[in-house]
């Protein structure tokens, strides 16, 4: 997929400065519907989604370093 596109970091992108896009971050349902692994857009409650979004490194990492932080909230509202 890589080959096909000249992907940017659509994070970069969004602050306003061009990186070039080494991963492609998953969004959702690639270990539930592996189908989806390749889709670039999946269908949640009637809305249409991106799948995949193309990240540099730094991007990529901060990423899952937010998923974990929520994750963690979560956890400690359960304990409560
Ligand atoms: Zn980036
Ligand atoms: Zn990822």
């Amino acid at each position: 997929m890589l080959k096909d596109h000249k992907y940017e970091c659509q994070k970069c992108k969004e602050r306003g400065f061009y990186k070039k896009a080494t991963h492609v971050h998953h969004v959702q349902y690639v270990k539930k519907h592996p189908r989806l692994a390749l889709s670039k857009t999946y269908i949640f409650q009637g809305k249409e989604y991106k799948n995949l979004i193309p990240l540099c490194h730094n991007c990529h990492e901060e990423e899952h370093d937010h998923r974990q932080r929520k994750k963690k909230k979560l956890l400690t509202e359960e304990r409560w």
